[in-house]
């Protein structure tokens, strides 16, 4: 689908007006339409809204569905990013950005825990959550196997491992901050279409459309594509190289002599040979004790992910959570599938199309952008309104694999 293509197409489609134009309350097109309300489109759809913009938001599911990646009830999120120090001064304003949430809709939706990265000194996990650290300053420690063990008595870390602790990182509680977005997008006037998936999107000098599976052609001056796995589709001739990575979240409940002391733990990645690396939370009575892998290397798509699970999934991560937190790896509570929208080099995809500038693209998020989700409503919002954004965002220019 290019642009030219589009254009022409658009002018074979009877344009619908949208409800508040049928019903006489508005002659004016929206100023943006958002595509995914997930993580990215909710916060996209807020920030847009807040500066006075005419939003419509189209979702092809419920509100706060978990057919995404958006998800899962816990997210980490972190500052001394292993994964590239580029993305400090985007997680420093995330963080100022979720707090404003929280005192916006009242409600908490951070828990600061610390974590805790682990592995080997030079494994990636480490040693880049050291560079990152050093670099813009933030305070970190390192600890060694006894220290961890001594600080945490629940891990058991093997004597050639060290953890790099650092205090803000914890969890936010990712169906809460979806919804918070929403409804402060709804509060400031945008309106969200839920259970409508858009069919089609193009452009044409200045102006945008989308089409919806009933039909409805809807314009505004602007696009924002914010969707998820699903983004590949939506590129059209561009082929945006996002590829769905299928991954299991499981809980478990703790042995319970230990629940207290696991109640306390940080959020941890731990990188051990012969497994991807593994994450978890501390315990949440009533829910469990969550981990999982980051990565399972299974590509699929969205239509295709097996959304079930089989006892050998949770029996490997078990076996792993039982070697670092053996007082973690109780009963079996519940698994949850989920969807990483993997780009080739892991970093994310953000900004303008080309050959038409009103078009915007957020994804590719790759596994770790939820923590990002609050500032990636201002970066969207800037790329919207001024065409740039005054956060650094040169790492994910959406071209860099080519057109
Ligand atoms: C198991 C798991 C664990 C994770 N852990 C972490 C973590 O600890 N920390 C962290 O920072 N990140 C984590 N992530 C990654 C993070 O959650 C994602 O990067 C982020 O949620 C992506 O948000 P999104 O808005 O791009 O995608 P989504 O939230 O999936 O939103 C995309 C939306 O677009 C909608 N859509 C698509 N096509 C259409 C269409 N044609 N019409 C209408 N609607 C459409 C979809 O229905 C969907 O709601 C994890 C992800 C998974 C799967």
């Amino acid at each position: 689908m290019d642009s030219s293509s589009l254009v022409s197409r658009k002018k074979s489609i009877r344009i619908v007006p949208s409800k508040a134009l049928r019903d006489g309350q508005s002659t004016t097109m929206y100023d943006s339409i958002v595509v995914g309300l997930g993580g990215m489109g909710s916060a996209a759809a807020a920030h847009l809204a807040q500066r006075g913009r005419r939003v419509v938001g189209f979702e092809q599911f419920a509100a706060v569905h978990d057919r995404g990646s958006s998800h899962g009830k816990t997210r980490i999120i972190r500052q001394a990013y292993y994964e590239d120090p580029a993305y400090v001064p985007l997680l420093l304003r995330a963080y100022e950005l979720w707090h404003e949430l929280e005192q916006r809709v009242g409600q908490t939706l951070y828990v600061r825990t610390g974590g805790l990265m682990v592995g080997l000194p030079s494994s990636s996990i480490v040693a880049g959550s050291e560079r990152s650290a050093r670099e813009h300053d933030l305070g970190y420690e390192v600890l060694d196997a006894n220290d961890i063990k001594r600080r945490f008595p629940a891990m058991r870390p093997r004597p050639e491992e060290v953890g790099v602790f650092e205090v803000p990182a914890g969890m936010l509680y990712p169906e809460r901050c979806v919804r918070a977005h929403l409804d402060w997008a709804a509060g400031a006037g945008a309106d969200l279409r839920f259970n409508t998936p858009v069919v089609e999107w193009g452009v044409s000098k200045g102006a945008a459309f989308v089409k919806t599976a009933a039909g409805d052609v809807v314009e505004a001056d602007s696009i924002v594509l914010c969707q998820g796995a699903w983004l590949r589709h939506a590129s059209g001739a561009y082929a945006l190289p996002v590829r769905a990575e299928r991954n299991v979240m499981h809980w478990f409940e703790p042995h319970a002599p230990h629940a207290g002391e696991l109640q306390a733990l940080p959020i941890y990645i731990v990188d051990r040979a012969g497994n991807p690396p593994l994450y978890g939370f501390p315990y949440i009575p009533g829910e469990g004790i969550k981990a999982a892998f980051h990565h399972s290397g299974v590509y699929t798509t969205p239509e295709e992910l097996q959304r079930t699970v089989d006892s050998v999934e949770i029996e490997r991560a078990r076996s792993a959570l039982h070697e670092w937190l053996p007082d973690a790896s109780g009963p079996h509570v519940a698994s949850a599938v989920c969807m990483y929208e993997m780009t080739p080099d892991e970093h994310f995809l953000v900004g303008r199309q080309p050959d038409a500038p009103n078009v915007i693209i957020a994804g590719g998020f790759s596994g770790h952008g939820f923590k990002f989700c609050s500032v990636m409503g201002e970066i969207l919002a800037d790329l919207v309104m001024q065409g740039k954004s005054k956060h650094p965002i040169g790492l994910f220019d959406p071209w860099r694999f080519g057109k």
